[in-house]
């Protein structure tokens, strides 16, 4: 089973053109996913001359890869544990703000009517059975204190305990951005896709460059999930891995809504969708660090049986996984890059970023245009948080020097290219040179450069999805050491070698 995310296999793709020339514009947005194409709609409404740069096709980074559920409460570290790293004001600012994107998502679907399957459904926390759970019970109080509606009306078809809040929301978020850009694209709102950046510069005026145009601007916007290049704010992000799976029901299916089944700390997130093969139940979660986990196959079997556990599992339909980046103190960056002054950042949405994503290109657009913005300060991109991510700072970079050290000690995985199977990738070394290979499942060999262009880090196979994964700052390379998703900019380095 191909591993593309449901949306993607669904929905019919857009033709924006490739750059292919020199532009200048007010501001370029680096990234066509939620928040870059969210912010090109503000700006360009506002009368600025937009451009947006994106590597891939509208949507299809991560924003084509969620789970489309849109609400004010936020996932892990929860409301509660903004209250007790912050306060109850910043948790309260925290579910106001996301509320505020959410209507914002509504308000578009109404203004274009646009067709993503929008709709209003609760947003449920629980545990299964008739115990609620001290994070349950914290998230409850936290969010009743940040003025969330709650009540403890589940519909859930197993017997569960915790709490709900109404009137949250679900869409097809890959039908949402693309129709969006389908939307607002003008002379005064260009937008390429194909069009990687892959030189960019700041200055009194800024310029990106793709392999076959560029672009001057006034500002720039890396709406790129976490931003290219090496930045501060990267000490203070983790990128993690999460898996998804869709399946057909002989059984009962939930009604509409969002559930999160805590177990231990972390959630189980389902919903149901009624996609072209008809209605499934899909379910999110199996989170581990990016290039961390040697047999990540086994993620998705977990994914499947825990939904065999619990419904009559008909047939498995999509299997796809996903890239979040979560910030060390629990509040994404959004604005002004440290050190920068042209340069916006929007980035640590954890898996809430659909919200956070559409919120990030409200603050920054009206950052730009001088606008008061009331969320601006809440996640502030230059804040020094040394209390409230002091636990996580040192956890997250103690990791990442680990990871150096244990990849500067460790030893090649294999001799020659022949040890290497179909579909298996392999640490090999070439000349005291440390190269990643790996074969197609029908044979092909192929060898590139083992050290992330990144940071310098050794990357690492990531087998179920055949990518080359780095596990310091969660760059991501094909298997012929293209850039699939940053930090990184630059590819790995070919190494031409015979296959012996
Ligand atoms: C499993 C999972 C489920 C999730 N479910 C939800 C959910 O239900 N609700 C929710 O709110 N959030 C959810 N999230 C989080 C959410 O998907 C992301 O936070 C959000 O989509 C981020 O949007 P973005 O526009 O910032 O990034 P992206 O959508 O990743 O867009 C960034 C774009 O930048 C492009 N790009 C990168 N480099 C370059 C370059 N050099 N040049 C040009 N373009 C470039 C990429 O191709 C990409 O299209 C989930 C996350 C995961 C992992």
């Amino acid at each position: 089973m191909s591993k593309i995310s449901m949306w993607k296999a669904s929905t019919s793709e857009t033709n924006f053109p490739k750059l292919q020339t020199s532009l200048s514009v007010d501001v370029v947005i680096i990234g066509g996913g939620i928040t870059g194409i969210t912010a090109a709609y503000n700006l360009s409404k506002a009368g600025k001359r937009v451009a947006v740069l994106e590597a891939l096709k509208i949507g299809e980074g991560d924003t084509g890869s969620s789970t489309g559920n849109l609400y004010c409460t936020i996932g892990d570290p929860g409301l509660h544990s903004i209250e007790s790293k912050f306060s109850a004001n910043k948790a309260k600012e925290v579910a106001e703000s996301r509320a505020d994107a959410v209507r914002f998502i509504e308000d578009r679907t109404l203004e274009y009517d646009i067709d993503c399957d929008f709709k209003k459904v609760p947003w449920n926390l629980f545990t299964e059975g008739n115990e609620s759970s001290d994070y349950i019970e914290k998230e409850k109080e936290a969010a009743q204190k940040a003025g969330v509606i709650t009540n403890s009306n589940i519909c859930f078809p197993l017997p569960v305990t915790g709490f709900m809040v109404p009137n949250q929301a679900q869409f097809n978020p890959l039908k949402y951005v693309k129709a969006l850009a389908e939307n607002i694209h003008s002379d005064h709102c260009m937008i390429f896709e194909n069009s990687r950046a892959v030189k960019i510069q700041e200055g009194e005026t800024c310029t990106v460059e793709t392999e076959e145009g560029s672009i001057t601007a006034q500002y720039i916007i890396m709406a790129t999930h976490t931003p290219l290049g090496i930045y501060f704010v990267q000490s203070s992000l983790a990128a993690y891995r999460e898996y998804a799976v869709a399946v057909k029901l002989n059984s009962e299916y939930p009604a509409p809504g969002i559930f999160w089944d805590m177990i231990e700390n972390e959630h189980y997130s389902m919903r149901v969708y009624d996609s072209p093969k008809g209605k499934v139940l899909m379910v999110l979660g199996e989170m581990h660090k990016t290039g961390q986990k040697d047999y990540n196959e086994e993620c998705f079997d977990n994914l499947e049986k825990f939904l065999r556990d619990r419904f009559d599992v008909a047939s498995v339909e999509y299997k796809w996984s996903a890239q979040q980046f979560k910030a060390v103190d629990g509040i994404p960056y959004i604005g002004l890059s440290s050190g920068n002054n042209k340069t916006y950042i929007a980035t640590g949405f954890s898996a809430d970023g659909l919200t956070y994503g559409t919120l990030a290109a409200m603050i920054i657009a009206d950052e730009i245009l001088g606008n008061d913005n009331p969320w601006a300060k809440t996640y502030d991109a230059s804040r020094l948080t040394p209390i409230a991510s002091a636990s996580n700072f040192i956890k997250e970079n103690l990791n990442v020097a680990a990871e150096l050290i244990k990849d500067t000690l460790k030893k090649a995985e294999v001799k020659n290219f022949t040890d290497i199977q179909p579909g298996e990738g392999k640490i090999v070394e070439i000349e005291g040179q440390k190269c990643a290979a790996s074969r197609t499942q029908e044979g092909e060999l192929f060898a590139v450069s083992a050290i992330c262009t990144h940071m310098g880090c050794t990357v690492h196979w990531n087998q179920a999805e055949a990518s080359w994964d780095c596990p310091c700052h969660g760059s991501r390379f094909t298997q012929k050491g293209e850039v699939i998703e940053g930090p990184a900019i630059a590819p790995l380095k070919n190494i031409n070698t015979k296959d012996d």
